[in-house]
């Protein structure tokens, strides 16, 4: 008996993290003190583990001996401010669970039992979900504010079970990166999607490039550079189809490493787009120790753009920023005209949202492609074309945006790049009137870089300043 409840005791503090405890009150009553609980799910998932390992039989002096064991749950603060009520509540619970029959855990509130409930049978509906074909894609149009055509589409994922009916990614996606399932989802996403572009591309359709939303999970997966290298291949597209939205909070976690993941990425040659900016508090200069080519002003602070001075002055930033190391600025969830006019008029490159169009089932997607639909020409605005100038150089982020700050007023937008390779980059996106360079450049001479720009674009200005 000692040594079967010592193997117990084990198992159970395997199961749990360093700074939780695990101990006996007694008999075979144990006691677990989780902290720092910050979702009830959480709860459940180790409770999971523990059936989990104690389903193993323990071998004991040569026998082979089979337990099984119930948990009841309390919760601080909701059901109780001291260790007295907490532990009488879970005691309940407990009855409760042994009565649901062994192998059991109940929450001493019934509205935790109905949540847990509901993500366990979330989480059970959504492994066989990819199977029983219940996901498939919508996209929604992202437009360019200059010329109003449509230059990309997002690839949003859409679930509806037969009895459960639609569940939003917001609720489906975070359930799936807990369970481990967002993997082979992910894979099903990249798939579908470069299946479609290759469709429109045998359509003669005008394809467009196709952003896919990467998880923080997927993210930290080491072969991700290679299993996108490899669908790609399959579906023979150029990487430049493929754009890849990543969110800032993943970024903020494991910074160096990020740093790698993102430069591997891009080696490959896709496009990448930070996702939902402004959310995860990460400093503006930050953007400029990562390759993105876009970044993505979240729907919270568009939303108020028109009312709220805050925003609309952190949009402005943004922009200002961003151009001011070379990286295009799209705002999502633009809904109002007055939204977009404001966007357009702070030099914003592209716009997502449902002004524009909600996202779209693939054969409302490919008549929205093959009509060419535009954004409405009162929306484009009748400015003049807005004057582009890059600086090559290798100055600080904040020394750019003085430089910007100084020239914005004059309505001409900052390229900055800090590379001869990367100005040769950047020129072949962008149109840009102006150039200037400064003599010292870590890759290349500054007079090589000016005949090299002179040769490909004669229409451009080129200055090497000493
Ligand atoms: P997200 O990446 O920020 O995607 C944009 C969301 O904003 C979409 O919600 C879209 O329908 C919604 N939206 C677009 N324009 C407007 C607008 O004008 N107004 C408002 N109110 N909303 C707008 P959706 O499709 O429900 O997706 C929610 C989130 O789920 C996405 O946010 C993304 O984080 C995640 N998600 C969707 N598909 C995938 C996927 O394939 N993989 C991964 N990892 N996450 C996905
Ligand atoms: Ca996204
Ligand atoms: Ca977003």
């Amino acid at each position: 008996g000692d040594e079967l409840l010592k193997g117990f005791a084990d198992r159970l503090s395997n199961c749990v993290r360093s700074g939780d405890t695990v101990s006996r009150h007694g008999g075979d009553e144990f006691v677990i003190v989780l902290k720092d609980i910050l979702q009830s799910t959480h709860v459940g998932v180790i409770c999971e583990n523990i059936f989990r390992s104690i389903a193993e039989p323990f071998h004991i002096l040569g026998h082979k001996i089979h337990t099984t064991c119930s948990i009841g749950i309390a919760l601080y603060p909701q059901d109780g401010q001291d260790a007295e009520t907490l532990s009488k509540f879970a005691d309940m619970a407990l009855y409760r669970a042994k009565d649901l029959g062994r192998g059991n855990f109940q929450f001493f509130s019934s509205e935790m039992n109905q949540r847990t409930l509901e993500r366990v049978t979330l989480e059970s509906a959504l492994r066989s979900a990819i199977a029983n074909d219940q996901l498939y894609m919508h996209y929604q149009p992202l437009v360019d504010l200059h010329s109003g055509k449509v230059i990309s589409l997002e690839a949003l994922l859409r679930w509806k079970h037969p009895e459960l009916g639609m569940v939003s990614p917001d609720r489906f996606i975070s359930v799936a990166e807990e369970s481990g399932l967002i993997g082979s989802i992910g894979e099903w996403v990249l798939q579908r999607a470069c299946q479609d572009i290759r469709r429109w591309l045998d359509h003669g359709l005008n394809a467009v490039r196709v952003a896919v939303n990467v998880s923080p999970k997927q993210f930290r997966d080491a072969r991700l550079g290679d299993k996108i290298e490899a669908v790609l291949q399959s579906y023979d597209i150029a990487p430049r189809m493929l754009t890849l939205e990543i969110t800032e909070t993943v970024l903020m976690q494991d910074t160096a490493s990020s740093e790698a993941t993102l430069r591997q990425l891009k080696s490959l040659g896709v496009s990448l787009a930070l996702d939902d900016f402004g959310t995860g508090y990460s400093s503006l200069s930050y953007l400029k120790r990562f390759p993105f080519d876009r970044v993505k002003i979240d729907r919270a602070f568009v939303r108020d753009i028109i009312n709220d001075t805050d925003d609309a002055a952190l949009c402005k930033t943004i922009i200002t920023m961003a151009h001011s190391l070379g990286i295009m600025v799209i705002a999502e969830g633009v809904e109002s005209e007055e939204q977009c006019a404001f966007l357009r008029t702070n030099m914003c490159d592209e716009i997502q949202g449902y002004l524009f169009s909600r996202p779209l089932p693939t054969w409302e997607i490919e008549e929205l492609l093959r009509e060419q639909r535009c954004l409405p020409h009162h929306l484009l605005g009748t400015k003049k074309q807005q004057r582009c100038m890059m600086i090559v150089d290798q100055l600080e982020p904040s020394d750019m945006l003085a430089v910007a700050h100084l020239l914005v007023n004059d309505d001409v937008r900052i390229l900055s790049a800090h590379t001869g390779a990367q100005a040769l980059d950047l020129l072949s996106q962008h149109r840009v009137d102006m150039v200037a360079i400064r003599s010292a450049l870590p890759d290349m001479d500054s007079l090589a870089l000016q005949r090299s720009v002179q040769s490909r674009h004669p229409e451009v200005a080129v200055y090497v300043i000493n």
